[in-house]
């Protein structure tokens, strides 16, 4: 917190000129700090008289983890369906909880689950705690915080998984700072250190530019969320055994400060990039929007969907939910052919998961030669029409 002394406050607007954020001004006299202060400190190092300090408060140091064990992710169920996600974390999750030597259970909150605890238990769970619920039947952020924030409390489990999706971006920032826990969002991969079993949560940082491993060695539960798509989840075994929990909801739980008006798909959300098996994925070497019709024709021809980078959805050429990359989604089709993407670091973090990565580049040292496996040098719009004669001839024969 930043406190400004009006006693020692002599109005000289140093701080002001100090302020890279312009959130500190001089009004009748005195120094005052507006909303968009980011407690960087720049003006208290430049403040001569001593007139502004900052207050840090200490986070809360746990120190004994003893009672904090097992492994938990929390499933993502809404409109009657399981999130995919949830599988894929499972995964992780199982292997995690392996190296630890702890059980893995999944959190499940839905109306009419259905046999959707046995699918988690078949996908590696060993409990699944359940509560089936119509207030889960839109997703009210404070009551999915308020639920599973008791059930953390309650159970004490030392690591806990969620989707990056937009239900888990949500509510689950609000469980971390609610049980005063660290929270790494959008891990890319997942590791337990050896040395003492804490998690290792790797995710791309500085605009994709490195790799940070973060660890959270003061508080537990260790809290991560991973985007759909970057975890393999296991193939299901219908023999796998596990418990389900029946969980009540507690007085007051229902309540919520939301109230639903009215839940509308949004047309763009039909576009799902993520569940596709072919990617045709247009760049800025499309010259213009008028580009994606040549992607359409060779997506139609090879029943694949259209995909893109983030350079032609900020100029307006195709909407955001094509997007692929660090800020848009992580796929990982069987095939991926990129036309006219340079390869950029923040793209290739959204499709190297990719089974087959085909490039088309004019470029022969553009980076996405160096993640495709099949690379073709030449121009999209005379590569792209013989690629979509060649399929048809093909189909006829
Ligand atoms: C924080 C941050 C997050 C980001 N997130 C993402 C993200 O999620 N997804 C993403 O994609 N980007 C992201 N970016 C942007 C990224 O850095 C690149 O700017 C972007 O991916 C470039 O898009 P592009 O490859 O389509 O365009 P360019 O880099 O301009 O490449 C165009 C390519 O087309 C080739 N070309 C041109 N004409 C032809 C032709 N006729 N035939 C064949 N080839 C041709 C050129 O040789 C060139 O290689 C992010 C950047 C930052 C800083």
């Amino acid at each position: 917190m930043l406190k400004i002394s009006q006693e020692l406050c002599i109005g000289c607007g140093i701080c002001e000129d100090s302020c890279p954020f312009g959130a500190i001004e001089v009004v009748a006299g005195l120094a005052v700090a507006g909303d968009s202060c980011t407690l960087c400190g720049a003006c208290v190092e430049s403040c001569e008289v001593g007139a502004i300090t900052l207050e840090i408060q200490q986070a809360k140091v746990q120190s004994d983890f003893s009672e904090w064990k097992g492994v938990w992710v929390f499933c993502e169920f809404r409109g009657g369906e399981l999130a995919s996600v949830s599988l894929e974390l499972l995964g992780i999750g199982r292997r995690l909880a392996d190296k630890r030597g702890v059980e893995l259970s999944a959190v499940l909150l839905g109306y009419n689950v259905g046999e959707t605890a046995q699918r988690l238990i078949g996908h590696g769970a060993d409990n699944v705690y359940v509560c089936d619920n119509e207030v889960f039947v839109d997703f009210k952020e404070d009551v999915f915080s308020s639920v599973t924030t008791s059930l953390i409390r309650e159970h004490k489990p030392e690591i806990v998984l969620a989707g990056a999706t937009a239900i888990g971006r949500s509510f689950v920032p609000g469980v971390a700072t609610d049980l005063n826990a660290g929270l790494t969002a959008d891990c890319t991969q997942l590791e337990i250190r050896e040395s003492d079993g804490a998690l290792l949560q790797t995710r791309p940082a500085f605009g994709g530019n490195i790799m940070a491993t973060i660890v959270c060695e003061n508080s537990r539960p260790q809290m991560a969320t991973v985007r759909p798509k970057v975890m393999k989840g296991l193939e299901f075994d219908s023999a796998r055994k596990g418990n389900v929990i029946e969980v009540a909801l507690k007085e007051g739980q229902k309540q919520s400060r939301i109230r639903v008006v009215e839940s509308v798909v949004a047309e763009a959300s039909n576009v799902n990039i993520q569940e596709a098996d072919i990617l045709i994925s247009g760049g800025r070497g499309l010259e213009s929007p008028k580009g994606f019709e040549l992607m359409h024709q060779l997506a139609d021809v090879m029943g694949a969907n259209v995909s893109a980078s983030r350079a032609v959805v900020d100029a307006g050429w195709i909407p955001y939910p094509h997007q692929v990359g660090q800020t848009g989604k992580t796929v990982a089709p069987k095939l991926y052919i990129a036309c006219g993407i340079s390869g950029a670091i923040q793209h290739v973090a959204g499709m190297q998961s990719a089974e087959t990565i085909v490039a088309i580049n004019r470029d022969k040292n553009a980076s996405i030669f160096n993640v495709a496996d099949y690379g073709i040098v030449g121009d999209i719009f005379e590569i792209v029409p013989k690629l979509i004669s060649k399929i048809e001839e093909r189909r006829k024969q």
